[in-house]
């Protein structure tokens, strides 16, 4: 039986290509490295790009893997451009780099992103919610 993009995807994989298009990315790639192999061992990529950057997922077992790795390493740091908090991916709390800039360019550091507050993320479904909404 053929697979539809739906079997493929899955949820996590429309929310992260939902997400990738909120970000402002100019370009979104998914592809896998090795031929004649079982499909969870062809290793999954998936690439962001953005003006002067790009985020990447590798070495993933399936392209909705690859797509939801590639989601959360943009969360990871990020800001939330709705509330400006720091994005948290658990309860746990957010993780922040020492010296980090967001996707368009903007300086971000830890003690920026300690004062900003966090805003708790996760992915309902298809989209990646945000917690101040
Ligand atoms: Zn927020």
């Amino acid at each position: 039986m053929p697979e539809t993009p739906d079997d493929i995807l899955g949820d996590a994989g429309y929310a992260a290509i939902e997400l990738v298009g909120r970000t402002g990315a100019s370009n979104l790639e998914i592809g896998y490295l090795h031929d004649g192999v079982p499909i969870e061992a062809a290793g999954w990529w998936a690439h962001a790009q953005y003006k002067g950057a790009r985020i990447t997922a590798e070495d993933h077992t399936s392209p909705a893997a690859a797509l939801e790795a590639l989601a959360r390493r943009l969360l990871t740091g990020a800001k939330c451009t709705h509330c400006r908090g720091l994005v948290a991916l658990t309860d746990r709390g957010a993780l922040a780099y020492a010296t980090s800039t967001l996707v368009d360019g903007t300086p971000w550091n830890v003690d920026q992103a300690r004062q900003a507050g966090q805003c708790r993320w996760q992915r309902v479904g298809r989209t990646w919610k945000r917690g101040c909404e």
